[in-house]
């Protein structure tokens, strides 16, 4: 886009097509957009969300709001923040958590007022200590936008640390921060709304998208694991952070998703294919079998699977 000047027709054309083609790849408007609008949806009878890179979710009670994930940098924060005020009941608490360290979801908690109360599980503010700032810096090396957007992040130290399981009453609704295990991060959180049953489920259930493991993250086997706690919790809706929410049945999809590549993986890898031929030849016949999926790769996870 920098170097509009010097494209052809038919370099438009492609990047025309291109672009067609992301937006088919990416089911939730603005999902590729890094700035939030101010538009929420209800998703059950207390929870609420922006819809957009990443969808963050508003849990509105009597007398607090919890909004899970920031979007990318402090700009977005103070966007989400005046969602949350505009739904929230008068004078209530402000609770923030973040689904994982990643950027667009726990970079912006500088856009947010004084007094917000941050909660955070351990394992993923241990991954933010060591990665946080690191991967600000490589967001923002991404490309000039993103940089501006990541300007004045200052990723603050929690007020609430919790190890596996913290509880948050609002009034009316409750919402429980879950920490399962290791999946897309090793940090991954789990918020879970009652008496809705509405499970925000970051990037460890998502809605017809191959899963994806950050760096030192999780393993393929580790994720099934944390996939199994989840189906106890027996979820009504599902809001995940970068697809469209959907009922219970998403977590069961996630779960038959990876059980199947990992099941495939390991076959091709006991008759000796190697990782790459594993990836090209999976990604083809998945595509082939999960045919409604908008993108299928999962030569990353193939990856996974081959070094677990
Ligand atoms: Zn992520
Ligand atoms: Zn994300």
């Amino acid at each position: 886009m920098l170097q509009k000047m010097r494209i052809s027709k038919n370099l438009l054309i492609v990047a025309a097509l291109a672009a067609a083609a992301s937006r088919a790849q990416n089911p939730v408007p603005g999902a590729n957009t890094p700035i939030l609008g101010e538009d929420a949806v209800k998703v059950s009878d207390h929870v609420w969300a922006i819809m957009g890179f990443p969808n963050v979710a508003i849990i509105v009670g009597a007398r607090a709001t919890l909004v899970v994930d920031t979007g990318l940098g402090p700009r977005n924060g103070a966007i989400v923040a005046r969602v949350a005020a505009k739904l929230s009941a008068p004078n209530a608490k402000l609770y923030l958590t973040t689904t994982h360290f990643h950027p667009e979801h726990a970079a912006g908690d500088a856009g947010f007022p004084a007094g917000t109360i941050l909660v955070r599980n351990a394992e993923q503010q241990r991954e933010m200590d060591l990665h946080g700032k690191e991967i600000v810096e490589r967001f923002s090396s991404s490309n000039p936008q993103r940089k501006e957007l990541l300007a004045d992040t200052n990723l603050r130290t929690p007020d609430v640390i919790y190890n596996d399981d913290a509880k948050i009453d609002l009034g009316g609704a409750s919402a429980r921060l879950l920490w399962f295990g290791r999946a897309h991060t090793n940090g991954d959180e789990l918020i879970f709304v009652e008496p809705d049953r509405t499970l925000i489920s970051g990037d460890v259930v998502q809605n017809k998208t191959v899963p994806n493991i950050s760096g030192d993250g999780g393993t393929p086997a580790s994720w099934l694991a944390v996939l199994d706690k989840i189906a106890t919790l027996n979820a009504l809706h599902v809001l995940p952070d970068h697809s469209e929410p959907g009922d219970g049945s998403l977590v069961t999809q996630e779960k038959a998703f990876i059980a199947d590549v990992r099941t495939r993986a390991l076959a091709l890898k006991k008759q000796g294919v190697s990782v790459d031929d594993a990836g090209k030849q999976l990604s083809a016949e998945l595509k082939t079998r999960y045919s409604d999926w908008p993108y299928m790769n999962v030569a990353a996870f193939v990856k996974s699977v081959y070094a677990e």
